[in-house]
């Protein structure tokens, strides 16, 4: 079952344009929806997840209406959204139950066996019997891959699961992600350029409500072979490199600061190349130096 997106536009009374004719095609497996804070990633998961309205565009899953046939995608539908709203005093295994009969998994035995296995799943079997306001925030976000599992969703959406969690709930939750059936479109959104890079066959950036570039990481990254060069700085200088060269990133690296600058041939003294890897496509697609459409005739810098 494939999501297909076709030019969703999206803009809040307030006039922000916050989707601006989104068009994607997701096949079934991991896909990565990247972007920056106010991207629109948000927007887009909750119309996917039909709890608001776009303004135009269509949205199909297999040959479901998104948009339309609200109820059909609720049964198709798993959602863990970005502020998951946990009821404290209950146990988890008492949630996942009572969330497992508003899915509709009426016959109490069944029930029973869904609700074990997804707590398995999850790593949450132990803590089962445990208040969910007592939770860490891997636990909080296992528990809420768990209640989105509940009835075998063919879509799962996850917005911003990993935020807050510390490096080891991360690879936690990123193994359970990576073990979710491939035949699930899961799209998961984020803007951490690991997570995408962790777990994703395909993705997308998604920058002021449009997509800048979609593709299998390893083909966008490749298309940077070569076009991207690294210097050392000193802090007075940066402002300077800044001013004369397409600096992508900059970053501390033990105390130096590291630039990265895009360039189809070397920018001059002290640049060395290096391999590009997801976090410098990714921010250089960001500051328009890469993109789906052949890319413009270099501009003169300097
Ligand atoms: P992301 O999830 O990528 O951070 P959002 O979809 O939350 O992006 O937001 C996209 C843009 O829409 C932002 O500029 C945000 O401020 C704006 N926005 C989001 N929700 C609303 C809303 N309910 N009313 C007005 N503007 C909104």
């Amino acid at each position: 079952m494939e999501l297909r997106i076709q030019k969703l536009s999206k803009r809040y009374p307030n006039g922000t344009q916050a989707l601006a004719d989104v068009t994607l095609a997701v096949k079934p497996g991991m896909f990565g929806l990247l972007g920056p804070n106010g991207a629109g990633k948000s927007t887009l998961m909750r119309t996917l997840a039909t709890l608001q309205e776009a303004d135009s565009g269509s949205a199909t899953l297999g040959d479901v209406d998104v948009l339309r046939d609200k109820d059909a995608v609720r049964r198709l539908l798993g959602y863990l959204p970005q502020d998951f709203g946990l009821y404290p005093k209950v146990s988890a295994e008492e949630l996942l139950e009572h969330l497992a009969v508003l899915k509709g998994i009426s016959h109490a035995k069944e029930r029973k066996q869904v609700v074990s296995a997804l707590l398995n799943q999850t790593n949450l079997h132990a803590a089962r019997k445990k208040a969910l306001g007592s939770f860490s925030g891997g636990m909080r976000q296992r528990f809420g891959i768990a209640q989105a599992l509940l009835g075998n969703p063919r879509l799962l959406i996850v917005d911003e699961p990993t935020a807050g969690l510390d490096p080891e709930e991360r690879v936690r939750f990123h193994n359970l992600l990576s073990d979710i059936g491939r035949d699930v479109v899961v799209i998961l959104s984020t803007h951490i350029v690991s997570d995408v890079h962790e777990l994703c066959s395909q993705m997308a950036v998604l920058d002021k409500g449009r997509v800048l570039l979609t593709g299998e990481p390893q083909a966008i990254i490749s298309r940077l072979t070569g076009r991207i060069w690294r210097r050392f700085v000193e802090k007075t200088e940066l402002a300077t490199v800044q001013a004369e060269h397409r600096v992508i990133s900059t970053r501390l690296v033990m105390g130096r600061t590291r630039v990265h600058v895009y360039g189809e041939s070397s920018p001059g003294a002290g640049f060395e190349p290096v391999e590009p890897d997801l976090e410098d496509a990714y921010f250089a697609t960001i500051k328009g130096h890469v993109q789906d459409a052949p890319p413009p005739t270099t501009q003169a810098v300097g």
